[in-house]
């Protein structure tokens, strides 16, 4: 039996993972790569085994670096099945058929400003077709994957239908149990339940490990933090601009605004939610109750947990360039979540060199994004063409992210490492994925103290296990 690491190796985005056990393929994600253009493109576009070598996809979740080169895999012929939960089948639908518009658009852009013809990378009906191949399934349901390979979904905590995969391999008489953490979430983070560790262990352990270096504040903290960003920003008459994932980070300051305001922590300011997809997104979360988290309040008591007085959500573009000549203060929350693309760069544009102005980062913001040259604060931003100079305040909540920190990271290892201790198994041997460099050799050095086995592997590398 083997793994081979062929995305989210050594880097965040493009996660890919393919396990090979007897004749049998399977895929663990095809996410896309994001970054520089040119170089995920190129990436993208080179899948790593022959179409009809793959038997099965198994996805953890929704989000774009996790699901986005499923229509690429169908448009290059793939006919087999890809399983995931019920709400990460529905996010897809919405999440999948934007990222095609994303880069139809993309394309046409190139081809107008004088660039060589490049063709999508897929297209919307390619999208559509990916979500007849896409099988839904609960958690905690074992199901079989393919010959030799039984598959279960586990909690993961990070966004709506987000899942740990726990993955029985069978060949001959040998047996591995493999569990892929997939994107680990945190406990306490709005709507969506805390992560469940897999039970019963793991001989391998595919582990992401985006913030294993650092531990974050608090999702309470997070919270305060959020209602005094609201209230000095109005109080300057600015605004509050929110680059934010539509999918997750969107619903969760939606409800958190929503909880905030009712309990009279910030002041009664018109709330403006500028994206299509999140406003599909919403109701997709709405469409799937089963899986929130019954123990918080609002849940609970609001029938409406995203609706309430102070919030629009602006669909179509007339409304969002309307928003421009608003006066007053306001929060926009607006995709995308690394501003690399989507309405929230028209509003940084117009905003940022606004020193009433607050841009509230609230996500994890890859290299090479404007995202990131916000969160270093550079003196002057590039956006659409135009310099722009940056005098709006800058404030990072890190206490929104969905990743789980080190600490958290290292408490959800220990607990499947225990379940397996329990069962007789020896310790884990971990491999950790999708993180940057630094993280990740920080968070292996851990490890390692903390007795496990531990590697980085490269792109590309494949290991017997
Ligand atoms: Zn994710
Ligand atoms: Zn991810």
């Amino acid at each position: 039996m083997q793994i081979e690491f062929s995305g989210a190796a050594q880097e965040v985005t493009g996660s890919c993972h393919i396990l090979r056990v007897g004749a049998r393929t399977v895929l663990l994600d095809c996410g896309l790569f994001q970054g520089r253009r040119s170089e995920s493109r190129e990436k993208n576009l080179r899948l790593p085994l022959p179409i009809d070598e793959i038997d099965a996809v198994v996805l953890s979740h929704a989000h774009i670096d996790h699901a986005g080169r499923l229509p690429y895999l169908v448009a290059q012929g793939y006919t087999g099945t890809i399983w995931a939960t019920s709400a990460t089948r529905d996010l897809c639908a919405i999440m999948l058929a934007d990222s095609a518009h994303i880069q139809e658009k993309d394309a046409d852009f190139l081809e107008r400003h004088g660039q060589p013809h490049a063709e999508p990378l897929y297209r919307i009906a390619d999208a559509t077709r990916t979500l007849d191949h896409m099988v839904g399934m609960p958690y905690h349901k074992w199901f079989d994957v393919t010959d030799g390979v039984r598959a279960m979904f586990c909690e993961a905590g990070h966004i709506l239908g987000s899942a740990s995969v726990v993955l029985d391999l069978r060949e001959g008489t040998a047996f591995r149990r493999v569990v892929f953490s997939g994107d680990v979430g945190r406990t306490g983070l709005p709507i969506i339940r805390d992560p469940q560790p897999p039970t019963g262990g793991a001989d391998v352990i595919i582990c992401e490990s985006t913030y294993g270096n650092r531990d974050h504040e608090s999702v309470a903290g997070a919270r305060d933090e959020l209602a005094r960003v609201v209230r000095e920003t109005a109080a300057r008459g600015g605004r509050v601009l929110i680059p934010a994932f539509a999918v997750g980070r969107t619903q969760e300051l939606v409800y958190d605004l929503h909880s905030l305001y009712r309990e009279g922590k910030i002041p009664a300011i018109p709330i403006f939610i500028d994206s299509p997809l999140a406003t599909d997104a919403t109701s997709v979360f709405a469409m799937h109750p089963e899986v929130f988290d019954q123990s918080e309040s609002l849940v609970r008591e609001s029938f409406s947990l995203f609706n309430f007085p102070l919030v629009t959500f602006t669909r179509d573009v007339q409304e969002s360039k309307a928003l421009n000549s608003r006066h007053g203060p306001m929060v926009i929350i607006a995709a995308s979540g690394m501003a690399e693309s989507g309405r929230i760069l028209h509003h940084l544009r117009d905003g940022a060199s606004d020193p009433r102005n607050t841009i509230l980062v609230v996500g994890f913001m890859a290299e090479h994004t404007l995202g990131r040259r916000i969160v270093e604060q550079r003196p002057v931003l590039r956006i659409f063409g135009d310099e722009v100079p940056l005098a709006a305040s800058v404030e990072i909540l890190n206490g929104y992210s969905a990743h789980a920190d080190r600490t958290g990271l290292q408490w959800w290892l220990g607990a499947v490492r225990a379940g397996g201790a329990a069962e007789g198994r020896t310790t884990p041997h971990v491999y950790l994925v999708h993180g940057e460099h630094k993280a990740q050799e920080a968070f292996a050095e851990q490890l390692q103290r903390d007795g496990y086995r531990v590697d980085v592997p490269a792109p590309g590398e494949r290991v017997t296990i």
